[in-house]
């Protein structure tokens, strides 16, 4: 792809954690690389942390602190894909690959200040462009930026795809490409469900409601950027490159398929309830913001219908604030004058998505008798147009998965 600042063609590639987790990984990814320079492009290489090295350096950081300081934790969680792209640049170095990597501030990508869950807010490219006039390959680290005090950001726990399409973006690319360990966007987690089957083409739309509701294989935030800069993404398999892949577009690019698409879960959810709460105006304001100051993000909220003037407040959060989101409620009970606060960090969820959804009946009906069927007690419903989300027991999420992709029929071509 032509930038029109620059008069040669380039393009952006991103390599995931387990593309890159050990040394002959990384000299693996360095042949996909080769084969782009070969044909006269100039790579962007976006590169993870190797491996599980992120999930090291944040057990790391808790021998330090159980609540470690943010902006240093930051700092922190960068240097993982600073090891990447170092090595990276040397074997392509060694390869006699003209090569230069960049951390985050030296490629120019500015977030706001939100420590672990930053924004990008922009790219300033004149650096990158300037490498890429010298150099065949610019390998980024990933996952990291600057915020307007200088200090280090990163984006959120898979968000190196984020940065792959934001990169795209500011070179003025209509694509990219992102390299995982699976060949491309299945219908379930092909790691759960062994009759999962590479999508050939999903809408940016589908595909946001996917990540959002559990398919890690993209950072939700990469979406929304792709469906900004109207970015088409390529998800392919580093480990069987011929492979196909998955092409995220936009709707518009593609033919109508009205049916279910796909599958997502989650096995990483705490349920918190809020009993007895007075049923008067104002009650939900007093329990969300307490949870929002904190910067715990809330995700499905059910409130009960009232039975004397009493109501309960049940919602869930990540396992990995569930402690704090606890706490936080029970410091309210008093001041909103509820009884009590229950909860357990052993939930899960399942949820089927598709746009053929919005105007067809039925696929509630099927979606219940399916779990019911195997004896799934669901716990929580919630729906968005194209999306129905099932809050069940952890333990039960791998069948609920299998069994739902059976009752839609998604192996079926
Ligand atoms: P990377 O290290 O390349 O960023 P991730 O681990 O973040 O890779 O994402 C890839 C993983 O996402 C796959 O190994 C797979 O287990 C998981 N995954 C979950 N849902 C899906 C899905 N619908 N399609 C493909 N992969 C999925
Ligand atoms: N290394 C980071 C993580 O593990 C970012 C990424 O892989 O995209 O979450
Ligand atoms: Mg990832």
């Amino acid at each position: 792809m032509l930038n029109k600042n620059i008069n040669f063609p380039i393009t952006v590639i991103k390599f995931g954690g387990s593309s890159v987790a050990d040394a002959d990984k990384i000299k693996n990814i360095a042949k996909i690389i080769k084969i782009k320079t070969e044909a006269r492009l100039k790579a962007v290489v976006i590169v993870s942390a190797m491996g599980r090295s992120t999930n090291k350096l944040i057990e790391l950081s808790k021998e330090m602190s159980e609540d470690p300081n943010a902006r240093e934790l930051d700092v922190l969680l960068s240097t993982g894909e600073l090891v990447t792209s170092t090595l990276l640049s040397m074997h392509l170095n060694h390869l006699n690959i003209k090569t230069i990597s960049l951390n985050g501030i030296q490629a120019g990508i500015r977030t706001d200040d939100k420590y672990g869950r930053a924004k990008i807010a922009d790219i300033d490219t004149t650096r990158i462009n300037r490498e890429l006039k010298n150099n065949d390959v610019v390998v980024v680290a990933g996952f990291q930026g600057f915020s307007d005090r200088n200090d280090v950001t990163t984006l959120g726990r898979g968000g190196s795809d984020t940065t792959a399409v934001a990169m795209a973006a500011a070179l003025k690319l209509k694509n990219c490409e992102i390299y995982t360990d699976v060949s491309g966007v299945y219908t379930a987690d092909p790691r759960l469900c062994e009759r999962a089957k590479p999508i050939e083409r999903i809408g940016y739309e589908e595909m946001l409601e996917l990540a959002i509701t559990g398919a890690k294989v993209l950072h939700p935030r990469s979406i929304e950027v792709a469906s900004f800069n109207n970015i088409d993404i390529l998800v392919k398999n580093t480990f069987d490159p011929k492979a196909k892949g998955t092409i995220i577009q936009s709707e518009s690019k593609m033919e109508n398929i009205n049916k279910v698409r796909g599958i997502a879960h989650q096995e990483k959810i705490g349920k918190i309830t809020i009993k007895g709460i007075p049923d008067k105006p104002g009650i939900a304001s007093s329990v969300f913001k307490p949870l929002s100051k904190e910067n715990i993000p809330v995700d499905t909220i059910v409130q009960n219908s009232s039975s004397n003037n009493l109501t309960d407040v049940t919602f869930t959060v990540t396992t990995e604030d569930y402690q704090k989101a606890k706490i936080v409620a029970g410091s309210m009970i008093k001041k909103i004058g509820a009884s009590e606060v229950t909860g357990t960090d052993d939930i899960g969820s399942v949820s089927v998505i598709g746009t053929g959804m919005t105007s067809t009946p039925g696929y509630a009906a099927t979606m219940f008798e399916a779990l019911s069927k195997e004896n799934i007690n669901i716990e929580i419903i919630s729906t968005s147009e194209i999306r129905i989300t099932c809050v069940i027991k952890k333990i039960r999420v791998n069948d609920a998965v299998n069994a739902l992709h059976n009752a839609f029929k998604l192996d079926i071509e």
